[in-house]
């Protein structure tokens, strides 16, 4: 891998970057730290370099295993709601997948948590984000439904994967004044994304809009 790898040229540049942050700009993205990491992160080096001239598209693509790259606009959008209602500091994040999520984050926030049941990916992830030179994340190959509970409580929870209803267990990993964003939905077609903010023993919910992600799936697979 080369400096250029990195840095990107033609569709992979920071002007194809440029594009895709205001491309967010006008689907509604305000947050200037968001938009900020957007435009800091290259997105290129988490895929396969056969899709790498699509990486600055705002849309979910494949990266092995089943999985998929997180569409921009709903990377943002997470990220914008944890950021906008309260503190940052342990951030855990359900579905490190290729870690272009975890890589946004880790850069508004003092440590991410991250946990992937798949091992190809969580080994792939690691090797991703160091190369890019990123250090304040601490990984875990688990089925993440069950949070991680040595590091918890945690200030935010965003979960990249929907399962059918929010897992007790990640509830109860938030610490006073947390927030969770979470896609949630029995089937692949009728999933909204949800907002669960805790004060003491109450969870507040608030659906911020409808969402398509692959489901949350039990166990590991090595
Ligand atoms: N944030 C990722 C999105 C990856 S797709 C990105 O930006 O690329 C969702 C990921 O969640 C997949 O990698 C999938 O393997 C993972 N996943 C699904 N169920 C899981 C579970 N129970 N525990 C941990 N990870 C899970």
């Amino acid at each position: 891998m080369n400096a250029t790898h990195f840095s990107g040229i033609g569709m992979t540049s920071a002007r194809t970057r440029g594009r895709l942050v205001q491309r967010l700009i006008a689907e509604g993205i305000t947050n200037q730290q968001v938009l900020k990491a957007v435009e800091d992160t290259p997105r290129h080096v988490f895929i396969d370099e056969g899709l790498s001239h699509r990486a600055y598209e705002d849309t979910a693509l494949p990266i092995g295993m089943g999985q998929t790259i997180s569409q921009p606009y709903i990377v943002a959008r997470m990220t914008q709601a944890l950021l906008e209602s309260g503190s940052m500091n342990k951030v855990l994040e359900i579905g490190t997948g290729c870690g272009y999520q975890t890589a946004i984050l880790s850069k508004l926030c003092k440590t991410v948590f991250t946990v992937e049941r798949i091992r190809a990916l969580h080994m792939q992830a690691r090797k991703t984000l160091g190369q890019l030179n990123i250090h304040n994340v601490q990984y875990l190959f688990a089925d993440g439904f069950n949070g991680w509970q040595q590091n918890a409580p945690f200030d935010a929870i965003i979960v990249t994967a929907a399962p059918p209803s929010i897992p007790e267990k990640l509830m109860a990993q938030l610490a006073n004044g947390g927030r969770m964003v979470i896609p949630v939905g029995q089937t692949e077609t009728a999933q909204e994304l949800i907002l669960v903010e805790r004060q003491g023993d109450e969870f507040k919910k608030t659906v911020i809009e409808k969402v398509k992600f692959v489901p949350l799936v039990s166990g590991v697979a090595r």
